[in-house]
């Protein structure tokens, strides 16, 4: 697997391209990329049926899969050649992480050589090898390294030094079997950027990942996942943030897991950083909440009017006949209104939630489509600005 970008200066927005996979050898992923979440393969809330009929072309996407939604079922899977294969979505690729980047993960539990993932059945202590043998079985296409991202803005430097050591111990276990393993030579394996809010410490691990042979890097362990992650504002992170891409080599892949929210997504874009998850389409579909910023060049003169986000729950939508958003093609605004999903909202039927999901995964798609047409373009700087316009008109309204 190859990643190419164009980027020349250190903290830059860039493009790049994703390519190379051995299952689909021509296909690549534009970058800035977004994962599609998923609880177990599935976008929640969405069959694979409704997937494919919500108007978003999301065949070809890479599916962002996490340990907490699948470790229960290791035995099932060991029955199939692949994860793929046992949810019936061969036609995706899979990018597979260690926690659950919509739920909040429990702090503390690591242990010297393990890590704890939490599923609905409770704690499963991991050690590098179990975690690969898992991994064996599933057969992503990109992965990260077991590591120890249990950090946030209280952890102790302390704390952040014991999840760089652990996370390199862990590291080179991961590597030594995915070096020697037949079924996964093909896959892109990660390695996990810690070290918290420390700089010294994130120095450190990035000086040891350096010399490893990695596709990419994960900047993990600033936050501890879950609906947290979107009240986090940009000057909370610009510091480490900036320092820890600045260390980073230039031609390899740089992710960032959690439901940060759009305006954040846009900063970070901007430091450089190539991919993302859509967790916060789904964070904020369990609000009942709706996105409304645009992002077509040609609407916005009209962000004056418009909020970037709206609760479907309001009871000023119970009389408004029209859709959540006019120049939208998703299924939901072709063919609902949001009295509506009002209703539903009101009425606790489910399926608000489907309807909302449609929507919100449809718009966040195409947000991410613009990004790279505006990154291409290089009008970047004002698109930026006009969605930040938008979400700074709703904090102060
Ligand atoms: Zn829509």
């Amino acid at each position: 697997m190859n990643f190419t970008t164009d980027c020349i200066e250190q903290c830059s927005p860039r493009i790049g391209t994703l390519s190379g996979f051995k299952r689909f050898p021509g296909m690549k992923f534009a970058t800035p990329l977004l994962l599609m979440y998923t609880k177990k393969g599935s976008i929640p809330h969405l069959t694979k049926e409704v997937q494919r009929m919500t108007g978003v072309n999301i065949k070809q996407q890479i599916l962002s899969i996490s340990l907490p939604t699948i470790i229960s079922m290791k035995e099932i899977l060991k029955q199939y050649n692949s994860f793929l294969e046992f949810v019936n979505m061969q036609e995706h690729l899979t990018f597979l992480s260690i926690q659950d980047p919509s739920e909040l993960t429990n702090k503390g539990f690591q242990q010297t050589e393990s890590i704890a993932v939490w599923s609905r059945h409770g704690r499963h202590s991991l050690t590098a090898e179990e975690y690969m043998e898992i991994v064996d079985i599933i057969k992503p296409d990109i992965y990260l390294a077991l590591c120890d991202g249990d950090t946030d803005r209280d952890s102790t430097g302390k704390r952040a030094q014991k999840s760089v050591r652990r996370s390199q111990y862990l590291l080179e276990k991961c590597l030594e079997k995915h070096n020697n393993s037949e079924t996964l030579k093909f896959s892109g394996i990660l390695g996990a950027v810690e070290g918290g809010y420390e700089i010294i410490e994130r120095e450190k691990c990035i000086k040891y990942l350096k010399n490893k042979d990695l596709l990419g890097y994960v900047i993990d362990g600033l936050h501890r996942n879950g609906p947290e992650t979107a009240a986090i504002k940009y000057e909370e992170i610009n510091k480490i943030m900036q320092h820890t891409i600045n260390m980073l080599p230039k031609e390899k892949l740089r992710v960032t897991m959690g439901c940060w929210n759009p305006i954040v997504v846009l900063d970070l874009i901007g430091l450089g950083v190539d991919v993302f998850d859509s967790s916060y389409a789904f964070l904020i579909t369990e609000q009942l909440k709706a996105f409304t910023f645009q992002y077509e060049s040609n609407n916005l003169h009209q962000i004056d009017e418009t909020l970037p986000e709206i609760s479907l729950n309001d009871k000023r939508y119970a009389e408004d006949f029209s859709p959540i958003s006019p120049n939208c093609i998703c299924l939901t605004c072709k063919n609902h209104t949001k009295a509506y999903i009002h209703h539903l909202c009101q009425a606790k039927e489910l399926l608000a939630q489907v309807l909302l999901m449609i929507h919100n995964t449809h718009h966040y798609i195409q947000f991410f489509e613009a990004i790279r047409t505006n990154l291409t373009n290089g009008t970047f700087p004002e698109f930026r600005k006009t969605i930040q316009i938008q979400f700074e008109s709703q904090i102060t309204s």
